[in-house]
Parts: C-alpha cells; sequence; structure tokens
C-alpha cells in the first residue's frame, strides 16, 4: 500500500494535492483508494475501489474539498490477503473522544488478532477484521492520554512492519514500526506545508522537497507549532528489501539508498556472481531494467529491449486468479525483433509463482531467441511475507517447493540464477535489510498459527 499526508497552515487545495500524491504512489496498489480531509470543522471521507482516478472523478474530489483544509491524508490499497473489499479501503474513521480520526496503514501487525481477542473479552467493538481497525482502536481507547501519548502506546502494542498516517482535525501523525521494515518520508512544501509519504516522488508531486526519512520507531505529529518527533521504540533498522529491488519506484530514495542506482548494482553483482555467454541482455519490463542495465554495464554485452510493454497495462501480479494473470501477461508483453536468432539474457527481479516468468521465456523462443538465460536480482523467495507485501502463501512460492534447477525446467529457460542473499545486501548497502522471505528470519516476528481461531 501507499500512503500520503500532509498539514497545511496557509489556504492550500489539500484535496487535489492528495489526489497528486496518490497518483505518484499508484504503483503501491491498484485496488483502492480513499482520503480524508478536514478544515479542524468539517471532516470529509471518500474511498472506494478502483484506481486513483477512477475512484476520484470531479465530482467525487469536489465532494471532499474544503476552502481552508488544513489536514489530509490518503491511502492507495494493496491487499495482501485476497480481500477486495470495499469495507477495506482506507482511511479508516472513527469517533473517538479526541474527535474524529482517519488512519492510513501500509504493512502489516503481526500481533492484531491476539491484540484484537484480548480487546473483544474487554468489551471492544469491531466492525471488520482488518489489523488497522486494532490500531484505531488501541489509540481510541486511551481516553486519558493526548493522540501522540495514545498512538504511542499502541505503537508499543503492536508488532509488525508499518507505516502509517493518522489524523484528527487539527494534526497529522506519521509512525513507523521500530525497525523501519515500511518506508515513510517527510517532505516541505516553501509554503511550509508538510508532507508524510511512503516515497519521495510522492513529495514532489505535490512541490515538496524531501527532508528525511522517519526514523525505526519514530513517531512525528504536525500542528499548528509545526513538526515534533518523538521516538517510541527503537530496534535495529531492518528495511524490507523488496522496496528496492521492485516495489519501490525507480526515482525514489528510501533510508539514503536510491532505488535505480541499487538495482543497477544488485545486475552488476549478479554479473560477476552468475556470469553467461550470450548476445543480447534484455529486461522484463518495468521492473527488471535497472537491473538489466546493470547487468549488460558489468558483462560488457549489450542492453536491447527485446519486449514491449504496453504502457496502458498494470502490474500483472495484481490479477486475482491465476488464469486472469496468464492472460494479462500477453496483454502487457510481446516480444520484439531484437531477440531473433539471439541468444538472450533475460533480467527480472523476482520470481515469485513462476507463471510470468515461464510465459515470457516461451514468447522469447516463440520469437525466434536460441538461448533464454534467466538472470534474478533477488534470492529465491521460499517465505511469505507477514509484513505487507504480496509474494503469495508459502505453497504458491516457486522456490519454497523447488530447487533452482527445477524451476529452471518448470520455466524453461537453459540457464537460470538468483542473485546471492550477500551479494543482495552488498548492492542495496546502507544499514540492516529485512530479507525474510528469502531466508526465513522474521526481524518483527510472525503471527501465531492458531490466530486464525481467535477471530470472532
Ligand atoms: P511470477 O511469474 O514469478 O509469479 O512473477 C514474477 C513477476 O511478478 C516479476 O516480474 C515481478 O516484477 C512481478 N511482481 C508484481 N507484483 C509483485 C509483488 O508484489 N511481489 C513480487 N515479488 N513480485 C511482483
Ligand atoms: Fe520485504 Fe521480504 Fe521482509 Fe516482506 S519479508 S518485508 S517482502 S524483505
Ligand atoms: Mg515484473
Amino acid at each position: 500500500c501507499g500512503v500520503f499526508g500532509i498539514y497545511s497552515a496557509q489556504p492550500n487545495d489539500l484535496a487535489w494535492m492528495t489526489y497528486l500524491g496518490l497518483f505518484a504512489l499508484q504503483h503501491r496498489g491498484q485496488e483502492a483508494a480513499g482520503m480524508c480531509v478536514s478544515d479542524g470543522d468539517k471532516f470529509h471521507v471518500e474511498k472506494d475501489l478502483g484506481l486513483v482516478t477512477q475512484v476520484f472523478d470531479e465530482r467525487r474530489l469536489d465532494s471532499v474539498r474544503l476552502a481552508n483544509a488544513r489536514v489530509s491524508i490518503g491511502h492507495v490499497r494493496y491487499s495482501t490477503t485476497g480481500s477486495n473489499l470495499r469495507f477495506n479501503a482506507q482511511p479508516l474513521t472513527t469517533r473517538t473522544n479526541k474527535g474524529i480520526l482517519g488512519l492510513a496503514h501500509n504493512g502489516n501487525f503481526v500481533n492484531a488478532l491476539e491484540v484484537r481477542a484480548g480487546m473483544l473479552q474487554e468489551g471492544a467493538l469491531f466492525a471488520t477484521t482488518n489489523d488497522s481497525e486494532v490500531m484505531l482502536n488501541l489509540i481510541a481507547r486511551e481516553s486519558h492520554m493526548d493522540l501522540v501519548e495514545a498512538t504511542a502506546a499502541a505503537m508499543k502494542r503492536l508488532r509488525g512492519g508499518y507505516a502509517c498516517v493518522l489524523m484528527s482535525r487539527t494534526q497529522l501523525i506519521g509512525f513507523r514500526d521500530p525497525h523501519g521494515v515500511r518506508p515513510l518520508v517527510i517532505g516541505q512544501r516553501d509554503d511550509g506545508a508538510y508532507v508524510l509519504a511512503s516515497e519521495p516522488c510522492a513529495l514532489y508531486a505535490v512541490g515538496a522537497r524531501l527532508i528525511r526519512d522517519v526514523e525505526p520507531g519514530e513517531l512525528v505529529s504536525i500542528d499548528r507549532e509545526g513538526l515534533h518527533s518523538l521516538i517510541v521504540e527503537q530496534r535495529p533498522a531492518t528495511p524490507c528489501s523488496f522496496e528496492w529491488i521492485y516495489f519501490a519506484r525507480s526515482d525514489s530514495r528510501l533510508d539514503g539508498v536510491d532505488t535505480h542506482e541499487s538495482r543497477i548494482r544488485m545486475g552488476q553483482q549478479l554479473a560477476r556472481e552468475k556470469p553467461v555467454e550470450a548476445d543480447i541482455v534484455v529486461p522484463v519490463p518495468d521492473s527488471g531494467i535497472g537491473a538489466a542495465i546493470g547487468y549488460a554495464r558489468e558483462s560488457g554485452i549489450p542492453f536491447d529491449y527485446g519486449l514491449y510493454k504496453n504502457p496502458y497495462a498494470g502490474r500483472t501480479f495484481i490479477a486475482p486468479t491465476q488464469e486472469a494473470r496468464e492472460l494479462k501477461v500477453k496483454m502487457k508483453l510481446s516480444p520484439t525483433s531484437a531477440v531473433r536468432g539471439k541468444r538472450v539474457i533475460l533480467v527480472d527481479d523476482s520470481i515469485v509463482r513462476g507463471t510470468t516468468s515461464r510465459q515470457i521465456v516461451n514468447l522469447l523462443r516463440e520469437a525466434g531467441a536460441t538461448e533464454v538465460h534467466f538472470r534474478v536480482s533477488s534470492p529465491p523467495i521460499t517465505h511469505p511475507c507477514f509484513y505487507g507485501i504480496d509474494t503469495a502463501a508459502r505453497k504458491e512460492l516457486v522456490a519454497s517447493t523447488h530447487s533452482v534447477d527445477e524451476i529452471r525446467d518448470l520455466i524453461g529457460a537453459d540457464t537460470l540464477a538468483f542473485i546471492s542473499e550477500g551479494g543482495l545486501r552488498e548492492a542495496i548497502g546502507g544499514p540492516g535489510l529485512c530479507s525474510a522471505c528469502f531466508t526465513g528470519d522474521y526481524p518483527a516476528g510472525t503471527p501465531l498459527l492458531n490466530d486464525v481461531d481467535k477471530l470472532a
């Protein structure tokens, strides 16, 4: 998911700015979009299934517009557990003794069901099974605390990988889990307005410059007096390596590491670790482009566009069924003449289920490629993500049940090789990294298996 928030002391069209911010974050979730806007008195919410431009047509955007808007938050949703339901769209809102609150959330709280079960025992009410509602409810019940204290208390109860924006009528809050698994950045416009967003591209979209990342375990609150910071709980930083491998936009810089440059380094590393003789290096667009540039640069084998990507097609992974995903690959990709009679090194960022990979190898062979050598700029994904990236359930992850050679045969490539985990760390650089989906070593814990039974 993607989150966005803005606080402006000057009169600004915050609904429009939130729309622009969400549009810049559209790659982080195409399933639903929503926003809340307040002028200190009125509090408007609109959300629905669909892309930002579909949910917010002119009429809908007008309906949340406020002439003297002061705070706004927004969300684009990417469902992790297939619950493509309208009531799961965010921001989530609730009425409390601190006034009405809106919350937009990226990531997952791994102990949300346990905490929820405990709260149900004590008489709490829940409208959804959404883990965001547990966070909002925890904040709401601390009625004797102010909003910052209550949010900090809730952060201490919930574990996981998350980045959230929260608003009241007069305050904007952003917070990031103690390991900093999910990203959140702070920006500012020349007129002083503060902006929070999952990625810097959303700051630039509203004319703000990047100030810094929210620190792991940090809570920032913005009100009339400016920006305040509170470190709630800090653990060794382990930001999600998938943000650099695949998820974040290539013009983003997260925790001091530029995504595009890191992808090039991954490709260079991959070329050093897993060289092969060939005529051209071809990316699977768009996610494989950075790594393919790096692979070509390091190997000296020319980069070429062997696959055309229809720019009007979305991200294929999002399609709910296998058949829909397969049809969407054809809708999205077709081979160019560059591959005819060539030994091709095909570079992609990841193999998840292996189904698109198989189709793409097939497309290249049909187009006359004489050899297809598949190179992947992430290690084999063997474990599910519990922190908000939909890498599929474990049984669907082809690398959890197949060896590299078996996957090579399944996808029909001549050779197949992945970057090593150490090589990936080196290419990204920076501090620690979450790489649980490659190693099973979850820095912020995993859900208890029997949690499901506690669902009331
Ligand atoms: P596969 O055919 O192996 O299931 O799909 C791998 C492709 O899915 C890669 O090209 C990757 O870019 C793309 N992809 C799209 N969305 C996601 C996602 O959320 N996680 C991962 N790991 N890969 C995704
Ligand atoms: Fe990212 Fe993988 Fe960790 Fe999930 S498990 S947060 S996808 S590195
Ligand atoms: Mg891809």
